[in-house]
């Protein structure tokens, strides 16, 4: 019986059951991921010479006939080597093997096979220890070009080649285009046969250029129709709130203790413009960190209140809902608008009376967590939905929390500026703002690269700028010892930390924050620490996102070669919010020179655009969006840095698609494969 691409690699020949556990390690799980299994990197095997011409050190094939039987010894330590002699029209060569007993029985003296392997060649005496060899005119992995794959422990390169060698052949080399052929004209893409074939067994060194470019323009291309059919679904419904623009709104700006920034002005806006209209507002806003985001969510979500609607602001942490919870009481509630904190730190019967206050509609304004999504969290009528640091939250969740609403209009907050590339691809429904301005006079964060010996003086410094009243925040990669820390290098814990700094600095108050806590704690300890009553917070990096206190002006960073770029920035982005001058200090124990080398991106870029560019080049997409998080396919080919001009070519073509060949025909067979791609994915 026929195989088919969704079957089970275990029905390969040469696969079976046990080989099909390494290859769904792999992440190998049908004959069409094993197709769609990409080499890493790939042997050049194809270069063949006469003997005479072998240069040393070169790795080469060449044909040669065995001359004489197989030589075998033992060395001293019972290791077992054979030799044989070879010989073609223009010289001979000497083989050796070591522990490889299968040479004796497998050459045959007198027969031409190919061999393959690094040549040590002085004048004209050339050896070559454990070449590669197959019977001469039927070679599958010498004289060509041969494939490397990412593998995995038990499972080998050979295995992996057989496997896909297999499937070809039981396909005869015939793969389904569903490719429309008017894209593949239009972009000069090779058909599915071609570029698949030339992926795994390239016959010439460029060949497989053009198989890559199709297969990229494939990822790239279904990935966009998929989440756009995704974001379609999620969007049909399309009759949403026209909030009117309260006159009382520029009197609210003009109470501010500061002005708004042109940016910030300018993104309000572009709000309210959206607001006005009946279709719902779905808008992104990136700024980076610092650049007063919540104060325009706060804007916003007076003026639909203002309108009679309730809103709600969704934060990631309860420490950060808490924040935002106060600066909205205070913003508010001389205004007779009433705000209330939903979050998981409040008792089962507090969060009873806040629900039912929200339900009630005597809530106007509501700031929590996830605490929100819960079922039972009801709203009287919610106009206005805001998402801060978006990043930390999967597009179901957002939904979920704007279903709670008829058609509310929408505002997502993230720190983290993507690049337009992936904005296109991941956020093409949104309307994007940018607040591209820090308020005035936010001094430079002066940023320090410190390893061991350096550590006394550092501890000085901490003394000098604690006694003159500030605070400082020490981040700690893990919470206590031995927790997750799997690498030789021993990471610095929370605990430990705490301990040295107690003994350390015994006159100042040192206290600990982290995830493992009680919600209730840690806002504690994190108002102890707005109200000045900690100098030190010893802390993991549940204070990343968003914690506004102004009087620390040091963020102390331990092991900070273990944390991504991003997170860096955001934990930097915690100091430097007083007037005062602020301090980032990464400790950075690591030798390696990739670690030395993001920690001086650090060092010498404060722009948070430049420094996720940095990150996502350096991490792969992979981790940035989530992609793992959200189920989304990972990309296997494309790189969204080198493809970008492909990234670009599929934007366009996939709005086409939507815009005007959804019922033709001819497309039936890629919107076919996009759904079964997609078919898993929980957005
Ligand atoms: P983020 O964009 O990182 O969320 P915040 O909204 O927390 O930043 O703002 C950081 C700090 O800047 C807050 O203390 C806020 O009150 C202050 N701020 C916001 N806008 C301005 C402004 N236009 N001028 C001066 N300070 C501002
Ligand atoms: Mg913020």
């Amino acid at each position: 019986m026929a195989i088919s691409l969704n079957d089970s690699i275990r029905y390969i020949k040469g696969v079976g059951p046990s080989r099909e556990k390494l290859f769904n390690r792999l992440g190998i799980y049908t004959v069409q991921d094993l197709i769609y299994y990409f080499p890493r990197d790939y042997e050049d095997r194809s270069i063949k010479k006469p003997i005479m011409e072998l240069l040393d050190g070169e790795k080469v094939s060449f044909d040669a006939t065995v001359k004489g039987e197989i030589r075998m010894n033992r060395t001293r330590t019972k290791l077992s080597i054979a030799k044989a002699d070879v010989v073609d029209s223009t010289g001979r060569a000497e083989l050796t093997w070591f522990n490889a007993p299968y040479v004796k029985t497998s050459l045959k003296p007198g027969a031409t096979y190919t061999f393959y392997g690094q040549i040590k060649r002085e004048f004209n005496k050339i050896e070559v220890v454990n070449p590669i060899f197959e019977e001469a005119g039927n070679s599958k992995t010498t004289g060509k070009i041969l494939a490397i794959y990412p593998a995995t422990a038990g499972l080998t390169q050979t295995a992996i080649r057989t496997a896909v060698r297999n499937v070809f052949d039981e396909f005869h080399y015939q793969f389904e285009e569903f490719m429309p052929e008017a894209i593949r004209l239009n972009y000069n893409l090779v058909d599915i046969n071609q570029a698949l074939h030339y992926i795994h067994f390239p016959d010439f060194k460029d060949s497989f250029v053009e198989a890559r470019r199709r297969l990229v323009f494939e990822e790239l291309l279904m990935l966009e129709l998929g989440l756009m059919k995704l974001k379609s679904i999620q969007q049909e419904e399309r009759d949403g709130i026209e909030f009117e623009k309260s006159e009382k709104v520029e009197e609210f700006i003009d109470h501010l203790p500061f002005r708004l920034t042109n940016a910030q002005q300018k993104v309000l806006n572009a709000i309210f413009e959206d607001m006005k209209l009946c279709c719902p507002m779905n808008r992104l806003l990136q700024g980076d960190v610092g650049s007063g985001k919540t104060i325009v969510a706060a804007i916003s979500i007076y003026n639909a209140v203002l309108n009679g609607y309730q809103a709600v602001m969704m934060a990631p942490t309860s420490i950060l809902a808490e924040q935002h919870y106060n600066s909205f009481k205070e913003l508010f509630e001389k205004e007779g608008i009433k705000v209330e904190l939903l979050s998981g730190s409040l008792t089962a019967k507090e969060k009873r009376r806040v629900k039912d206050r929200i339900a009630t509609g005597i809530t106007n304004v509501v700031v929590g967590t996830h605490a929100l999504l819960e079922d039972d969290v009801i709203f009287n009528n919610l106009g206005f939905v805001v998402t801060d640091e978006q990043h930390r939250f999967g597009v179901r969740q957002r939904s979920k929390l704007s279903d709670k609403g008829r058609n509310p209009d929408t505002l997502i907050m993230t720190a983290t500026p993507i690049p337009r590339t992936l904005a296109l691809i991941l956020y093409g429904d949104l309307d994007i703002s940018i607040i591209d301005e820090l308020p005035p006079n936010r001094k430079k964060i002066e940023t320090l690269l410190v390893g061991p010996t350096l550590e006394e003086r550092l501890n000085g410094f901490i003394e000098k700028e604690i006694t003159a009243g500030r605070q400082a925040y020490v981040v700690c990669p893990l919470i206590e010892e031995g927790e997750e820390n799997t690498d030789k290098a021993k990471l610095k814990n929370v605990i430990d930390v705490y301990e040295a700094y107690k003994k350390r600095f015994p006159d100042f108050r040192v206290e600990i924050l982290h995830g493992k806590m009680k919600s209730s704690l840690k806002d504690e300890i994190m108002l102890k620490f707005k109200e000045r009553e900690v100098d030190i917070l010893i802390s993991t990096t549940v204070i990343e996102v968003g914690v506004n206190v102004p009087n620390a002006t040091l963020m102390i960073i331990e092991n900070a070669e273990r944390f991504g770029l991003a997170a860096l920035h955001q934990l930097r982005g915690r100091v430097g919010r007083g007037s005062e001058k602020s301090y980032c200090v990464l400790k950075c124990y690591s030798r390696s020179m990739t670690a030395r080398d993001r920690m001086e991106i650090m060092v010498k870029t404060d722009d948070g655009f430049k420094i996720s560019e940095k990150d996502l080049e350096l991490r792969g997409p992979g981790e940035f969006l989530g992609i793992r998080q959200h189920g989304l396919p990972e990309f296997k080919i494309a790189n969204i840095f080198a493809d970008k001009e492909v990234l670009e070519q599929t934007t366009a073509v996939a709005k086409e698609i939507i815009k005007n060949k959804k019922e033709n025909p001819e497309y039936r067979a890629l919107f076919d494969k996009v759904d079964e791609k997609f078919r898993s994915v929980t957005l």
